[in-house]
């Protein structure tokens, strides 16, 4: 957001470094050549070995540049403040000498004055009055900025959130909540620590760009009413060394003294990527910050009262160093709406827009899945631009339309529109999964089966309850897996007349898994107690080409069949499952195709009473 202000202080550093060049070079040449002293003249004078003598001085002051030739090729100066000294000197030499040696004296212009005064301390004047010219633009005013604010210059670090709350962040109801505790603390911050409470030190916000994160993190400081200082990752990217980490000092120096308050850090991945991964240059400095980062987290106490938020769409990336207790040990993940989400963001952005009466947010919403809020804010601004350009008083569903063509199908391909038919689809495959993980007894319970499409491309998904710390994976569990992963196929086939390639992923799962079954864990009576997995991870591509397989034809046609066996007897038994549950599976589809995300309460309520796995 600064880029500009940014080139330009590059420019005054260059401008300073080579100015301070410049006086380097500059008094190397006035000052170096003290290696010849006047004395070693008046020694080589009298040694005789003085040919000629050059006197610049100063008329007004007698002082002088001395240059002395020594024989054919040597020449050395000295500065002598006392010219007249000089020619005594010479002069007394002169009467005992046999040959006398007339020193030539020329007079220096004026402007010698300029060149050995002025000048150097104009470039020692120049870069100061620089610096300070830097400081002031970019601190914002702050009269007594010093030194020590040079790396805080860039950025405004406090931002206004008066007008903020959780009423301009539309949907993200799971996600508000999850934030209101943090709110109360910041309100409130003596009532939690006379309790003892420990309030988290640090949130963590992550999902796709564009779904709200940094909207969620200012109405988060505008609802408790505290300061909202703000850095973004990528500031410090292009900052020279030093830098950035004295900005981290300086922006949690002036958080401490404002206190309670907010420290939001956007695209927090851009300086906390794992270490010792950068590639290239700048990765010390990227190092250095992070490190900062993380010692000004260790740094403050639980309840001082400071809430550092934190926003990336790659937690993957992220340093583990970064996720550990007592730094980012809260995470909120901020997906892509539904349509309830979606139907409430239009209508936040719909107020300061005159909307005709043929435009229906509702039926907007519904076409909209996988819409982040920043689309939809998109959407309804082109289509607002659209109606002005044809000099509409107001917007209507035609504009829209447009709208909806230009962002849907736009450059970047972000937002994908997807079609009635394609949400049926995947509502049964989804809902084929989820049954199956229900009824099975060692997989699940859902947490969550969705039909949003997800960032990495598939196009819904199901979720179960994070597993519980199991030492061993067991056959009937795996068996179970596999069932579940073809369980989005099986629903494919007993409702469409058709089925499609949605299932490529699970296929590929089933059957690796199955492959594991055989040839890793021994648990067919036909190929037994042996190994015949080469360990490198990537054995079921590579095997075949590699021909490393430490076994002949006979056995590997055995292994395919073992596998082979697996995987028809889990389809048999899933089916039968999907089959027996067929009107769940109805109704989790519709329920699905209405609200797009449907959480675990919900889906169990499809079987009446939830079935509790002993
Ligand atoms: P992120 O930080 O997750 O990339 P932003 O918070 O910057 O996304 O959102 C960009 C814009 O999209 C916001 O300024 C707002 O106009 C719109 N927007 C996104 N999510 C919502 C939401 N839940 N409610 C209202 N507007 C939203
Ligand atoms: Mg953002
Ligand atoms: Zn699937």
């Amino acid at each position: 957001m600064n880029t500009g202000k940014s080139k330009f202080s590059r420019i005054y550093v260059l401008i300073v470094a080579a100015l301070l060049i410049g006086l380097m070079i500059y008094s190397a040449d006035n000052f170096n050549q003290g290696k010849y002293k006047y004395s070693t003249f008046l020694k080589d004078l009298k040694a005789g070995k003085v040919t000629e003598i050059t006197i610049r001085q100063n008329k007004e002051v007698p002082t002088g540049k001395l240059v002395v030739e020594l024989g054919k090729k040597k020449t050395e100066t000295v500065y002598v403040s006392d010219v007249n000294k000089v020619l005594e000197d010479i002069e007394q030499y002169n009467e005992k000498a046999e040959k006398r040696i007339e020193p030539a004296v020329m007079d220096v212009s004026r402007d010698s004055v300029f060149v050995t005064t002025i000048l150097p301390a104009l470039l020692m004047i120049i870069p100061i009055l620089i610096i300070f010219f830097v400081m002031n633009a970019g601190a914002g005013g702050g009269g007594g900025a010093k030194m020590a604010n040079f790396g805080k210059s860039r950025a405004k670090m406090v931002i206004e959130v008066k007008n903020m709350d959780f009423t301009k962040v539309a949907g993200l109801q799971e996600e508000k909540e999850e934030l209101e505790e943090i709110v109360d603390f910041l309100k409130n911050p003596k009532k939690y620590i006379q309790l003892g409470a420990r309030i988290p030190k640090g949130v963590l916000l992550e999902g796709p760009p564009g779904t709200g994160k940094t909207l969620l993190a200012k109405a988060t400081a505008g609802e408790a009413g505290v300061p909202f200082f703000t850095i973004s990752g990528s500031d410090f990217v292009e900052m020279f060394v030093g830098v950035g980490a004295s900005r981290v000092r300086d922006l949690f120096m002036e958080a401490k003294r404002n206190s309670p308050c907010i420290i939001f850090i956007d695209e927090i991945d851009a300086v906390a990527r794992r270490r010792g991964t950068g590639m290239g240059g700048g990765h010390d400095e990227r190092e250095q910050t992070l490190n900062q980062l993380l010692v000004e987290m260790d740094g403050f106490g639980v309840n001082e009262g400071i809430i550092v938020m934190a926003a990336t769409n790659r937690v993957d990336i992220l340093d583990p160093a970064i996720l550990r207790p007592g730094r980012f040990d809260r995470k909120v993940l901020v997906g892509r709406p539904d349509v309830k989400g979606r139907l409430e963001i239009l209508e936040v952005h719909a107020k300061n827009k005159a909307l005709g009466d043929d435009v229906k947010l509702e039926e907007i919403a519904r076409i909209t899945a996988g819409f982040t809020g920043a689309d939809l804010e998109n959407l309804l601004n082109e289509a607002s631009i659209l109606a002005a350009r044809k000099n509409k008083q107001f917007l209507t569903q035609e504009e829209i339309n447009e709208a909806m063509i230009k962002v849907g199908v736009g450059k970047e391909k972000r937002s994908k529109i997807i079609s009635e038919k394609d949400k049926r689809i995947t509502a049964y495959h989804e809902a084929g999964h989820a049954i199956l993980f229900h009824v099975l007894p060692d997989v699940g319970p859902v947490h969550t089966v969705s039909v949003i499409p997800t960032g990495a491309g598939a196009a819904g998904y199901t979720m179960p309850l994070p597993e519980k710390d199991e030492m061993f994976m067991t056959k009937g569990k795996m068996l179970q897996e596999i069932m579940v992963s073809l369980g989005g196929r099986i629903a494919e086939e007993l409702i469409l007349d058709d089925v499609t390639t949605g299932a490529s992923q699970d296929i590929k799962q089933a059957t690796a898994a199955a492959k594991a079954m055989v040839t890793k864990y021994g648990f067919t009576e036909n190929l037994g107690l042996i190994n015949y997995n080469d360990e490198s991870d990537d054995v079921f591509i590579g095997r075949d080409l590699a021909h490393s397989r430490g076994y002949g034809e006979e056995t590997a046609s055995a292994i395919d069949r073992e596998v082979k066996s697996i995987v028809d007897g889990c389809y048999k038994q899933a089916k039968q499952i999907v089959e027996e549950h067929m009107e769940q599976l109805h109704a989790c589809a519709k329920l699905l195709i209405e609200k797009e995300k449907i959480g675990q309460q919900e889906f169990e309520e499809l079987f009446g009473t939830p079935v509790m796995p002993a």
